[in-house]
């Protein structure tokens, strides 16, 4: 397949399970089929010595950059902030692909949580819903009505957020 950008050959890599291309001989640029980027774009996913190479390359400016060429379906692909990031990276609406400049794919892996993070997320949530889950208990033994405790709860919750 020919490099989107420069149209050097790109490369197939195996990061794990997920095949990608990358322009190795070019502009460092990756292509992500459909699904392919959403398996690879949190810090813990994907391994191999390949993916450390593809990661340690310094990050281009592509502002400049005008829209580029899907390879597979030969139409104009968008271009727009991955996520909730400031990280513009180029998208086929028709294909699912995408096409990641050098150093993007580094810069959207850390800016995602790493598994610790996450899980210390996760665990929160369950110890709030637990207290939620006592509270509703709790008022229950002591004959309130189902709705008014949840409002209570509700209330409390919110007020815990904004704290
Ligand atoms: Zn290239
Ligand atoms: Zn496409």
């Amino acid at each position: 397949m020919k490099c989107p950008v420069c149209s050097n050959n790109m490369q197939e890599e195996k990061f794990g399970e997920v095949r990608v291309d990358v322009c190795k001989d070019g502009c460092k640029g990756i292509w992500f089929d459909c699904l392919e980027l959403r398996e690879l774009d949190e810090r813990w996913e994907g391994s191999g010595g390949n993916l450390g190479d593809a990661l340690d390359v310094p990050r281009v400016s592509d502002t400049n950059r005008g829209r580029i060429i899907c390879p597979k379906c030969v139409k104009s692909m968008q271009k727009h902030k991955y996520k909730a990031s400031n990280i513009t990276v180029d998208e086929c609406y028709i294909c699912g692909g995408f096409f990641l400049d050098a150093g993007e794919f580094k810069a959207i892996r850390d800016m995602s949580m790493t598994k610790q993070e996450r899980t210390k997320e996760v665990n929160k949530l369950v110890i709030k819903s637990k207290h939620i889950l006592n509270e509703l208990e709790e008022g229950q033994r002591k004959g309130g009505a189902f709705e008014q405790i949840l409002e209570h709860i509700k209330t409390r919750f919110l007020l815990g957020f904004m704290l």
